[in-house]
């Protein structure tokens, strides 16, 4: 597949072998076990599975790998220019995966860029997993890694603030310490990091890849050597994704490209409208484009996401339809107040996800409800 374009392949990765299989619609397979007469080579595929290893045979467990899931974690792989993927349950089952595998290894410090996602913050923040944290500036990077940091954890763009971070060079800065970016709001349409330096790309599936808001998954794009020790993790602690989300998972990367050139589109006009509203203090729209656009209002934030009708005040993010969230009570909420204000995150911001609507529907929603929530 790779002599196509890449908006080709993402309709068409992971699905090779259809057509030999008299196939278009990727199978479904619901499994649990899988039947073996042949005791001897059972116990020696489950040895190499339990290695990390997955040569694409029967898994003989459901915990272990799956056919279905495997399509995904190939055409993924394939988007994000990387040798292998790894698919999880939730994009927090793929970080928490990321982190044990390096607790593991022996390398349990983690340099965190600031912001990240409210949870991913709070994991790093409480050690949960045996890991510790040091915050840094991507200036700060280099100097913050000790021998015994296993990752350097990044988003850019980030959430919810949009903040921008040049990845080439963090990836420079970082040496022979895996830099994880987490490319669940850009995308492999708008960017991939592997390419700038990354060795390791996390997404929340839940969020574009699945696109329809519903979904939920996680997963890694890395080298094999990682691949295996993050199989060698879901293996042992059961963060697999379900078949089912593995099949919607594929269908979704196939408009993957259309939804985000479409959504993005849209975005960047809003971003442009809403820097004229007398209401809004601030956009942040990044460089790289996107379907996220974040303001700060003089309005009242939170009576502002009550006031709006065709897009629904939720969290999550990604979806056909557009939402609308205040990260300050929501998303972010579970960081203490000074590490919000440390990453950025002003408490009259409102992070809009924004959809396939039609601009002008999008437009005179907003802007009834910014001119609807004075304080
Ligand atoms: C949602 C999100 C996550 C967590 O993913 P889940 O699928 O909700 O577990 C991680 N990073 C970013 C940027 C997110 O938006």
């Amino acid at each position: 597949m790779s002599m196509h374009t890449w908006t080709t392949r993402a309709v068409h990765a992971g699905k090779d072998d259809l057509a030999a299989l008299g196939l278009h619609a990727p199978p479904i397979d619901l499994s649990t076990t899988y039947p073996s007469h042949d005791v001897v080579a059972e116990a020696e595929r489950l040895d190499a599975f339990a290695e990390g290893h997955d040569d694409g045979g029967p898994p003989v467990y459901g915990r272990v790998a799956n056919p279905t899931v495997r399509r995904f974690e190939t055409a993924l792989a394939e988007l994000e220019g990387a040798d292998a993927a790894v698919a999880f349950a939730s994009g927090m089952a793929a970080l928490s995966a990321c982190l044990l595998a390096q607790v593991a290894a022996g390398r349990p410090h983690v340099v965190g860029v600031r912001p990240l996602y409210g949870t991913t913050d709070h994991l790093l923040s409480s050690g949960l997993l045996g890991t510790s944290v040091t915050w840094a500036e991507p200036d700060e990077v280099a100097s913050a890694i000790t021998d015994r940091t296993g990752l350097v954890v990044v988003e850019s763009p980030a959430n919810p603030t949009l903040g921008e971070v040049d990845l080439r060079a963090l990836a420079e800065a970082c040496g022979p310490v895996p830099l994880l970016a987490d490319n669940t709001f850009a995308t492999p349409v708008l960017q991939r990091p592997i390419t700038l330096g990354a060795g390791m790309v996390l997404h929340s599936a839940t969020k574009y890849l699945g696109g329809h808001g519903d979904v939920m998954g996680g997963v890694v794009a890395c080298d094999e050597p990682t691949a295996r020790a993050l199989r060698q993790v879901r293996f042992m602690t059961g963060g697999m994704l379900h078949p089912i989300a593995g099949y919607e998972l594929l269908r979704g990367l196939a408009t993957l490209p259309v939804r985000v050139r479409a959504a993005s589109a849209t975005a960047a006009e809003l971003a442009r409208r809403l820097a004229d509203h007398p209401r809004v203090t601030r956009v942040h729209y990044p460089r790289v484009g996107g379907a996220m656009v974040s303001f700060e209002t003089s309005a009242d934030p939170v009576a502002l996401v009550a006031a709006v009708r065709l897009i629904t005040p939720a969290v999550s993010l990604g979806s056909v339809d557009s939402l609308i969230q205040h990260p300050a009570s929501l998303t972010h909420r579970i960081m203490d107040e000074v590490s919000r204000k440390d990453a950025g995150i002003s408490p009259d911001l409102v992070r809009l996800s924004v959809g396939l609507e039609d601009v002008d529907d999008l437009w005179a929603d907003l802007t009834r409800a910014l001119d609807g929530a004075g304080r």
